[in-house]
């Protein structure tokens, strides 16, 4: 049971939340630990507990650091008011839904920020404020993974960092926010689906090539798409529109199909892939193959659902709500 006394795990990962100038180079590196980076928010009057499994640039982000912070929060949460993530923005998103797949129903914040300490507009400080307060939530179990950044509340399945630079830059595909956070206080806005997670950990990260993904074009090249897909344990392709595979290489995709599993996304910025009403029959040679067409997930996260999967000895199935 946590009572108000007890601590708050706070994970750091690195990420511009904790990059400092190094003295000897002048380039920012994730140099701040998370208590140090605690320290000086005005406000952070929670119990904290910390731990910094690793700091690196979130560009460089694998399975195997994410799988150790499944591992990590996994250890911490049955003892811990919640756990805090501070993860760099460029992944977080994959971060994230990775954490969900594999410990649904846990209550995880992740926060990062979009400009480094010190500097002005510096974000970090508010973002891991607010992280915290959702973490110790009495609702934040129900909400499993979500991303606090910018005084919002999104989730892990949807969220998306849609601008380089704007301290604005995260939304969600498909506008499924669940909250904001005004003055430590977390203001629901909606209740989050429950969904068919994996709500599995893989004995061993899974094996980055394994999945390749892909994203159509108008005029795609058919040898270039070839060697692509070549030899993958499974595929993952953002399609145009609601499901629509060019004739150059559609041959080939179904093809691959009878091999190895195939998962279609859209390469719209939100939106099912779906044949419906509207097309009548056009995505049937697709169903024949066995294709299967994700209705939620973008292509960045069909390809860690697959990956999991594999790695778990489990058929893909569409990400889809259980109600
Ligand atoms: N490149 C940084 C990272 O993802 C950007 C950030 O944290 O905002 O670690």
């Amino acid at each position: 049971m946590t009572t108000t006394t007890t601590p708050t795990a706070v994970i750091a990962t690195g990420g511009t939340i904790s990059m400092l100038a190094d003295p000897a180079s002048g380039r920012r590196r994730p140099l701040l630990t998370g208590a140090e980076l605690a320290a000086g928010v005005a406000g952070l009057d929670a119990p904290l507990a910390h731990t910094q499994p690793y700091a690196i640039d979130s560009a460089d982000a694998t399975f195997e650091s994410w799988l150790t912070l499944v591992r990590e929060v996994a250890r911490l949460h049955p003892t811990h008011a919640g756990v805090v993530v501070m993860h760099g923005t460029d992944t977080m998103e994959e971060a994230a839904h990775l954490v969900n797949e594999c410990l649904p129903g846990v209550a995880v914040a992740m926060c990062g920020a979009m400009r480094p300490p010190g500097t002005p507009g510096y974000d970090g400080g508010r973002n891991l404020l607010d992280a915290v307060a959702v973490a110790r939530d009495p609702h934040a179990r129900e909400l499993g993974t979500v991303v606090v950044m910018n005084h919002e509340v999104l989730p892990a399945w949807d969220v998306v960092k849609r601008d380089s630079v704007a301290l604005s830059s995260f939304a969600t595909r498909h506008g499924t926010r669940i909250g904001t956070v005004h003055d430590r206080r977390l203001r629901l806005l909606s209740r989050p689906l429950e969904f068919n997670w994996l709500g599995a950990v893989p004995a061993r990260a899974p094996d980055p090539d394994a999945v390749v993904y892909l994203r159509l074009t108008g005029s795609p090249g058919r040898r270039r798409f070839r060697q692509a897909i070549a030899g993958a344990a499974g595929i993952v392709v953002d399609a145009l529109g609601a499901g629509s595979v060019p004739s150059a290489v559609r041959a080939d995709l179904l093809e691959a199909a009878g091999d190895v599993p195939v998962v279609l996304t859209t390469r719209t910025g939100s939106g099912p892939v779906q044949a419906e009403d509207a097309y009548p029959h056009a995505w049937d040679d697709l169903l024949t193959a066995g294709i299967i067409l994700e209705k939620r997930l973008d292509g960045p996260r069909a390809r860690i659902r697959l990956s999991l999967g594999l790695a778990l000895g489990r058929q893909y199935a569409p990400f889809e709500p259980l109600c």
